[in-house]
């Protein structure tokens, strides 16, 4: 038998997540010219791209242009999409073991973290994932209901997702219509009576986990005005001991904007988004079962052993009126059946990609990429440098002769068998009609896009 990777026995990997870690492993393999490979990607939504089409903010349009260069991944001729079709449902990893010789899963971080205080499961008490995905249009989440008739709303947390969030609450129905949300989340936020939003950090503006673009932006809505509290706003004696010692453009800029907002006065704008840090949420209280205010103790900045600034609370408690809560504390990965995974971390074992058994012991042919792999943190652009060194280790033992010896290597059966398993598969010329029909539909709108929310209605314009 020829060599794995030659051009009589090409290399055959499974991609498992069609979202930037994917689209980037396709990217990095076909740089390997020394390699011939064939990759299916297999996604278990019927459209490609994972958060750059139902996590990116629908307002960020030129975020999505990553896009064009996945889609000239998709272009390549040793190139398989099959949609709607889902790892542990459709496939096995025994099916890919006895079909390809590398499996890489990049299956991102779907699973958000909970705060872990009382009256998290409230009417009005939500993750800022099931927002998210309600508004880009995930299908999973187009029957979720946010209760926006409340003037009150508080976000735990002080990433770009919770800024996100803010500003998607704070935006006029105007600005909304120059984007592709949803079109349900759209009417829904047209009627939105929301008033006054908390963003609420525990600890202070020199460690908010926000980028100085995204804060910058808070400041230039405009229909909305924004505000910290001097005293909020002034950097503690911890955080400007660190920052001597541990000086940071991306930081600095970051406390300029907040100091610039302290230094406003709202001017009368319809929506208030009041910028709130050092203080911990204790318990989501209730008025008949839903969510009507939320406990808060303040926090103090200390240096801790390991030379890193952390919050501890003060015992000093308030309480603010809102209606509706959003928790923006981070993601953590989704086990996946038949691979070894980390628990306290929420991301598969690995080491520079190689999936290891919580024993230590490498799984050869087994890879993982992106936020599965290392956690969710990072922009788009970040996952390719992640799935350069996952390739690069796949390359590597791709010469040790570490692969899967799969005893169906022939691309006509794995065809098969997927079409048998899952009759609706979508291919990636099915999704190029459904792309045209939400653009075309978007144009006709002076949109960007109109998005089908639902599986069904993509797979009935597909002719079949
Ligand atoms: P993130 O950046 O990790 O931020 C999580 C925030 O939650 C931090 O402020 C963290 O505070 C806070 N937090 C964690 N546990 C908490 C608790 N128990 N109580 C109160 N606050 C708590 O996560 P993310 O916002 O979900 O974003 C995920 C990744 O996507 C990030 O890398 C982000 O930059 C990226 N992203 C980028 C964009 C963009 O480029 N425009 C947009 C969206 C997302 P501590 O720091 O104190 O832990």
């Amino acid at each position: 038998m020829a060599e794995v990777g030659s051009d009589e026995n090409p290399l055959r990997v499974a991609i498992i997540g069609s979202g930037p870690a994917g689209f980037y492993t396709v990217n990095n393999l076909v740089k390997h010219r020394e390699i011939n490979v064939r990759m299916d990607m297999f996604e278990r939504l019927p459209t490609p791209f994972g958060l750059v089409r139902a996590g990116v903010a629908p307002d960020h349009q030129k975020d999505k242009s990553v896009v064009r260069a996945y889609a000239r991944c998709a272009s390549d001729p040793g190139f398989r999409f099959y949609g709607n079709v889902e790892y542990g449902k459709h496939i096995t990893l025994e099916d890919l073991k006895h079909h390809y010789h590398q499996v890489v899963f990049a299956t991102g971080a779907s699973v958000d973290r909970d705060l872990g205080i009382p009256g998290e499961g409230l009417e009005g008490s939500h993750s800022a994932t099931e927002f998210v995905a309600w508004y880009n249009g995930h299908p999973d989440f187009t029957d979720r209901e946010f209760d926006l008739s409340q003037e009150n709303v508080a976000i735990v947390g002080m990433g770009n997702v919770a800024l996100d969030v803010a500003r998607i609450l704070c935006k006029t129905h105007e600005e909304l219509l120059e984007t592709d949300m949803a079109d349900d989340a759209i009417e829904a936020l047209k009627h939105s009576r929301v008033k006054n939003i908390y963003l609420l950090g525990r600890r202070g503006p020199a460690q908010a986990a926000f980028t100085p673009p995204e804060i910058h932006e808070m400041g230039e809505l405009l229909d909305a005005d924004v505000t910290v509290s001097e005293e909020e706003a002034t950097l503690d004696v911890a955080s400007l001991k660190y920052l001597h010692e541990n000086p940071n453009k991306n930081v600095e800029k970051n406390v300029a904007s907040i100091r610039e907002y302290a230094a406003r006065s709202p001017t009368g704008k319809r929506r208030l988004l009041t910028i709130r840090f050092l203080v911990s949420p204790t318990e989501i209280i209730a008025d008949e079962g839903k969510v009507a205010a939320l406990k808060l103790v303040k926090n103090e900045a200390y240096l801790a052993e390991d030379g890193s600034v952390r919050a501890r609370q003060t015992g000093i408690e308030e309480e603010i009126p809102v209606g509706l809560v959003f928790r923006s504390v981070g993601y953590r990965g989704a086990a996946l059946p038949g691979v070894p995974f980390n628990e306290g971390w929420g991301t598969i074992e690995n080491e520079k990609g190689r999936i290891f058994t919580v024993n230590g012991e490498q799984v050869p042919g087994l890879y993982t990429a992106g936020w599965i792999k290392r956690g969710p943190s990072g922009v788009i652009g970040t996952n390719k440098t992640c799935a350069r060194e996952t390739v690069n280790s796949m390359a590597e033992d791709l010469k040790a002769a570490l692969h899967f010896n799969p005893g169906q290597p022939d691309p006509l059966a794995m065809e098969k068998l997927i079409r048998e398993r899952q009759p609706d598969v979508v291919t990636y010329g099915d999704w190029e009609k459904i792309d045209e029909i939400e653009l075309a539909n978007g144009k006709a709108a002076n949109r960007p896009r109109i998005k089908f929310t639902n599986v069904d209605d993509m797979l009935a314009v597909l002719d079949r």
